[in-house]
This record gives structure tokens, C-alpha cells and sequence, in this order.
């Protein structure tokens, strides 16, 4: 099997796409290239994409070896009980944010992780998905059998099942975006609500850092959006958005520096989260808001 950071022989030969998988546009300009794949930038709509076409296959494997702990890989916030905190500053907010359009029914979070949000959404019925084992084995403990284990192509639930939907930190990484974007739109309710949260590379920060910029670690991010390209997305979608707001975070000092290391062992900026993870400063709470971060809520057109 490929590794997708290591071969880029392999990458070479991979089917690439010839239009933009958000708009359908044919035309795209090269951007960067970032560990080997190539980002392009869509003429039309101006979403960035990875254009080598990659399978859920690759993605597993890619996802796996990062679960089983491969150094420098892997995430460690999402099962660090001292970051529930922090994590719960930004859910409690974006629950504000709901509440001002629906008080009670479904909720489904899409890539729910180990269930932090859902943890927040009392007063809900609480339905997640979660690829990965470790986290997915937590959010049941929590959630029992509402919880499914697997990629959201293959969850089965009725059409016109949720009121709400959330997809935090996910939509980048999907293979097929407007594929999960017209199945979520099926599964909500008539009038049901649409919550995205992803970079936002229409930032200053973003255009200053250029290729740099933290976000984009291709295969794990494979789309790459400002807010033109993410209104062009919903809008294909039959979603009508009706609120954006840029919201805070709060985190350790060390998980801001882990993120500015890309995951790269090579970074000095790996090295120095190794030194401070567990110190007195790396545990420092910083409140982060460079507008990096967006989320947008979006209501289910009637006419699609
Ligand atoms: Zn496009």
C-alpha cells in the first residue's frame, strides 16, 4: 500500500481532477505544492483543492497509521481530559448560536470525535459519526448506540431526520464535499440548519502566511476554502446562509505551537511543543481568535 506523505512517484500516476469538484468549473490555476501533492486554486468559485483524486482507502490508511500513533502525527488534543475545557468554550458558544433558531429535536455531528460538542447539547437528541475507533468507543460510552462507527457515506438514517447537522473541522477533509453537502441537505428536516466550521483562507493571517499557513496539511486537508468559495458551495447545495461569525478558541499554549508545526517532526516548532506539553507554560490557556476559523450556519432551501 501507498504511503501518501512519503511516495511521490506514486502520486504522479494518481488520477487527477480535470474539473473543480466544487463548481464544476474546468479551469484552475497551481497554487502550492505541499508534501508532494499539488493544490490548485478554482478559477470560478476560488475553492483550493488537492487535484490528485485520492480514495477513502488512502484516506484509512493515512487516518490509521495517525491513530496508531505514528510520531509526529498524531493529534493528541481530542483525548486530553484537561482540553475538554477549552474545547467546551467554543461549543457553548456555537450552542448560543442554535438555540436562536431551534431550542429542541436532532442533532447530528458529523465527525463528532470523541462527543464533546454533543456533550453540550443538552436538551437535544444527541447522534454522531466517528471514523475512528478510539474516539467513537468514547462518544457511545456517552451517547450509546446513537453513536455510529464509520465514514457519514455510509450512515443510513431516514430522510428529513434532523434538525440540525454540524460539521466541525471536517468539511476540509472530505473526499466528495458537495456529495456530503447534498446527502446532509436530505437528512435534515424542512427548514433544518446546516452548521460548517472550517479555515477561513480569506483571513489576514492566511494571506500572509501564504503556503505556510497551518492549515494546509494535504491528504488531511483536501479542500481549502474563503468565504466566496464556501457560499458558492452551500448556495450549489440548496443551503441559504443565514449567519457567519468568526468565534474564538480557547487552547493550551502547546496546542497552538503543535498546529504551527504542520506535524512535521522537522519543525522547530515540533520540537518546542515536545518541550513545553506537559510544563506549567505549555498549559498556559490562550484565547485565539486571528479570524482563521469560520463558522457559518446555513437553513435547508425549500426548493432545491
Ligand atoms: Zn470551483
Amino acid at each position: 500500500m501507498t504511503n501518501l506523505n512519503d511516495d511521490s512517484q506514486e502520486l504522479l500516476t494518481r488520477p487527477q481532477h480535470v474539473r473543480c469538484p466544487v463548481c464544476g468549473h474546468p479551469l484552475f490555476k497551481k497554487k502550492y505544492s505541499i508534501n508532494h501533492y499539488t493544490l490548485v486554486q478554482c478559477c470560478a468559485c476560488q475553492v483550493i483543492f488537492v487535484r490528485e483524486k485520492l480514495s477513502q482507502q488512502d484516506l484509512d490508511q493515512y487516518y490509521f497509521k495517525e491513530v496508531d500513533g505514528a510520531e509526529g502525527k498524531k493529534d493528541c488534543v481530542y483525548l486530553d481530559e484537561e482540553n475538554i475545557e477549552n474545547l467546551s468554550y467554543y461549543y457553548r458558544r456555537l450552542k448560543a448560536l442554535i438555540l436562536k433558531r431551534i431550542q429542541t429535536g436532532k442533532v447530528l455531528d458529523i465527525g463528532c470525535n470523541a462527543g464533546y460538542f454533543l456533550d453540550v447539547m443538552d436538551g437535544f437528541e444527541c447522534y454522531g459519526v466517528e471514523r475512528s475507533p478510539d474516539y467513537s468507543k468514547v462518544a457511545k460510552s456517552k451517547h450509546g448506540e446513537r453513536i455510529f462507527e464509520g465514514t457519514f457515506e455510509d450512515y443510513q438514517v431516514p430522510d428529513n431526520f434532523f434538525d440540525c447537522i454540524s460539521m466541525q473541522d471536517v468539511f476540509d477533509h472530505m473526499l466528495d464535499p458537495m456529495a456530503v453537502l447534498e446527502k446532509c441537505r436530505r437528512l435534515l428536516k424542512p427548514d433544518g440548519i446546516l452548521v460548517v466550521k472550517v479555515h477561513d483562507l480569506s483571513c489576514l493571517y492566511a494571506r500572509m502566511t501564504g503556503k505556510n499557513f497551518y492549515a494546509l496539511i494535504p491528504p488531511a486537508h483536501l479542500f481549502f476554502y474563503n468565504r466566496p468559495s464556501l457560499k458558492t458551495a452551500l448556495q450549489k447545495a440548496s443551503f441559504e446562509i443565514i449567519f457567519s461569525k468568526h468565534i474564538g478558541h480557547l487552547m493550551f499554549l502547546s496546542t497552538i505551537v503543535y498546529r504551527l508545526s504542520r506535524k512535521d517532526p522537522q519543525s522547530i516548532f515540533f520540537h518546542l511543543h515536545r518541550w513545553i506539553e506537559k510544563t506549567w507554560f505549555g498549559r498556559q490557556k490562550i484565547h485565539k481568535n486571528l479570524h482563521d476559523i469560520i463558522t457559518i450556519i446555513a437553513v435547508k432551501k425549500s426548493q432545491g
